[in-house]
């Protein structure tokens, strides 16, 4: 199934028409016969349609917002990175758990930011600010930046731009498999192309609107071919009839497919793997229950362990026990499958 995001509807600030980008991708998108309005601002979007949260929900994750980032600060993003790099906001997939969902809000609408040369000058200076130290920037701390590269190629010149510099270095992660435009890029080696994955059932569950694993799986098997550096990120990690079965399968398939396509010399001692077990916190279940009230995730507060979190509020993981036997299943399989590999955390 295609996984292409063509907006229902696009809205851009006046300002997005200075920068070439802006300007092709109105036309663009007038051409192929998509509404397109002028917003004020891209943090303030009237014009989404929906009458229910759930309905709004939806409509937004349709929507489509052109956009300058003014922001002369990146946020930082410990402990993966030094800092975010932002190129795109939000994501067209509907992952029923995704965090994004919460920090948000109710419109959580896509939004990309033209000026980037401008973005990626602010790149430079923190990189410049840290010599002799590398500096780590992620792609993805609030989107999934692959759905919308096929209109702004934005994610291609950042990994270029990193390509080129000798002391930054570039991650970002995806669910998503329309990649071939980035096989070609001057990665330099300097960015870590990592994708999301979970077995079928939690895909098909929770997962809307997202590549299937095996095509993740055969998108990772051309990103190791082009040489990227390569990691997974297996979360949300869930418990359910079979779920070590199925997450062992999913560890094979994932080994069987990088050895098909590993470019000679490969080891997996050049892959990342991390692991993150599934969590929620009181605010976005509210959140979950409002744009998907029949949604089966498990949520029962009674059957997790309450883990206060820095900011006053805490989050539900799961028990104890059932943490130490996830850890030790999970570190087991990256042993079997990936003897090298490095385990960035398993939480
Ligand atoms: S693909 Fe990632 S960013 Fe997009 S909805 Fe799913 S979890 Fe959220």
């Amino acid at each position: 199934m295609s996984q292409e995001f063509i907006p229902t509807r696009v809205f851009y600030e006046p300002g997005a028409l200075e920068y070439p980008l802006g300007e092709g991708l109105v036309q663009r998108f007038r051409h192929m016969g998509i509404p397109v309005s002028p917003t004020t601002s891209h943090n303030r979007i009237t014009g989404i349609p929906g009458n229910t949260a759930a309905a709004q929900y939806r409509e937004a994750k349709r929507t489509l917002v052109i956009g300058v980032r003014r922001s002369q600060a990146f946020q930082s993003c410990k402990p993966s990175a030094h800092y975010q790099l932002p190129l795109v906001t939000s994501c067209p997939g509907m992952c029923e758990y995704c965090y994004l969902a919460t920090t948000l809000g109710k419109k959580p609408y896509v939004r990309i930011y033209v000026n980037l040369e401008e973005i990626l000058g602010i790149a430079s200076k923190l990189i410049e600010e840290r010599l002799p130290e590398i500096t780590q920037f992620e792609g993805a701390a609030t989107s999934d930046p692959v759905p919308v590269e096929r209109y702004t190629g934005s994610l291609k010149q950042a990994i270029e731009f990193f390509g080129r510099e000798p002391n930054g270095r570039f991650r970002f992660v995806t669910k998503y498999t329309d990649i071939e435009s980035l096989l070609d890029a001057k990665h330099g080696g300097h960015t870590r192309f990592r994708f999301s994955l979970n077995c079928s059932e939690v895909v098909k569950n929770y997962e809307h609107g997202t590549p299937s694993p095996e095509d993740r799986i055969i998108a990772a098997g051309k990103v190791l071919k082009a040489g990227y550096p390569l990691g997974f990120i297996i979360a949300p990690i869930f418990r359910f009839e079979g779920w070590r079965e199925e997450y062992r399968r999913l560890m094979e398939r994932t080994a069987e497919e990088l050895a098909k396509r590993a470019p000679s010399g490969w080891s997996s001692e050049q892959l990342t793997l991390e692991f993150i077990s599934h969590r929620f916190t009181s605010k976005a279940k509210a959140n979950i229950l409002g744009v998907f009230p029949n949604s089966s995730l498990p949520m029962e507060e009674d059957e997790r362990k309450f883990k206060y979190g820095q900011f006053g509020y805490g989050k539900y993981i799961y028990q104890p026990e059932e943490m130490k036997e996830m850890k030790e299943f999970f570190l087991e399989q990256a042993k079997d499958y990936f003897p090298l590999a490095q385990v960035e955390y398993f939480v």
